[in-house]
């Protein structure tokens, strides 16, 4: 199944989609560790992005469509993924078809994670990231076993320069007024599937159920 995950930033998208990589092995499939990866490498596309992403701006449609593209053709996306922090705008989401069409594939599903805004102040603030593999915690809400350090790697946890309180709320602005018009989008199409917020383990109960429900009514 090809699956959008939608929320606002630190809705618990990229939790789940870890879980369901690691537990179901579909494919995760995050611009945001992208951006990241590349900016810690310090390429010309991690230099441009940057200039974005460190003020909490979207990084401009024809960059993420380029990496979209270019991802979602590799071998290991053609058997389904999960798709975490895109589309972000309209033009991502029409984008998002005609890549996907050139290919004869579409979107399956769209899941929304709805999170009000003073759960993911609190979310965002307390996010710690592992440097290998941007596996996620949470310093009071989902702790690592040995503070500081991946239960999974045991690579160092760090705080994402983005996840400081002011760049934050610019975020849930911008998440609202750029990306919040994909639930109409995706609902008029009949993708759409709302999620309810609850602990991490029963956020993914409810994700499976609707995934199979959904295989299974194909
Ligand atoms: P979060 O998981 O907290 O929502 P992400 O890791 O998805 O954050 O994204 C971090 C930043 O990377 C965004 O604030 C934005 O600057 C950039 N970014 C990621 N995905 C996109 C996208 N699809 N379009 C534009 N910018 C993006
Ligand atoms: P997103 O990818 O949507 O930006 P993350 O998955 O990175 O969100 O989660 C944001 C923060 O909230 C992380 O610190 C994560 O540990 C925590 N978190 C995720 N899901 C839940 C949940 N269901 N309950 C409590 N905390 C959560």
């Amino acid at each position: 199944m090809n699956l959008i995950f939608l929320g606002p930033p630190g809705a618990g998208k990229g939790t789940q989609a870890q879980l369901l990589q690691q537990r179901e092995g579909i494919p995760q499939v995050s611009t945001g560790d992208i951006l990241r990866a590349a900016m810690a490498a310090k390429t010309p596309l991690g230099q441009e992005a940057a200039l974005y992403v460190d003020r909490g701006e979207l990084v401009p449609d024809d960059v993420m469509i380029g990496i979209i593209n270019e991802r979602l053709n590799q071998p290991d996306a053609q058997r389904g993924f999960v798709l975490d922090g895109f589309p972000r705008t309209l033009g991502q989401a029409r984008a998002l078809d005609r890549v996907l069409g050139a290919t004869g594939r579409h979107i399956d599903l769209v899941l929304y994670f709805d999170v009000a805004d003073d759960v993911i102040i609190r979310r965002l603030t307390g996010r710690r990231v592992c440097r290998s593999a941007a596996h996620i915690y949470h310093e009071e809400l989902s702790p690592p076993r040995i503070s500081g350090r991946c239960d999974i790697d045991g690579s160092e946890l760090f705080q994402r320069e983005d996840d400081r309180e002011e760049t934050v709320r610019r975020r849930l602005e911008v998440y609202h007024r750029e990306t919040e018009p994909l639930v109409d989008f995706y609902r008029r199409r009949g993708l759409f599937e709302p999620v309810r917020n609850g602990d991490i383990e029963s956020v993914y109960r409810q994700l499976v159920e609707i995934i199979k429900a959904r295989a299974g009514s194909r």
